[in-house]
């Protein structure tokens, strides 16, 4: 199953998600934007494109993103 990554185009923030299907609706789960970059989860992405200063937050992410069943519910 291909892993997508996103990058949001309103704010920066970087997610991964599934997709099943091309037409699921995918947003930001920062602000929820629908704008965003797509790339291939990266495996071997070249790493030359850091120029959105990302800072080290020390706050390892936890959350588990998106746990079946209540995603996509309005
Ligand atoms: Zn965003």
């Amino acid at each position: 199953m291909p892993i997508y990554e996103y990058i949001c185009d309103d704010c920066g923030e970087r997610y991964e998600r599934m997709v099943m299907s091309q037409k699921q609706a995918i947003a930001c789960p920062k602000c929820e934007s629908s704008k965003h970059a797509i790339q291939l989860s990266a495996f071997a992405a070249p790493a030359n494109g850091n120029k959105s200063s990302h800072r080290s937050s020390s706050a390892p992410s936890s959350r588990g993103g998106c746990c079946g069943g209540g995603c996509g519910s309005n």
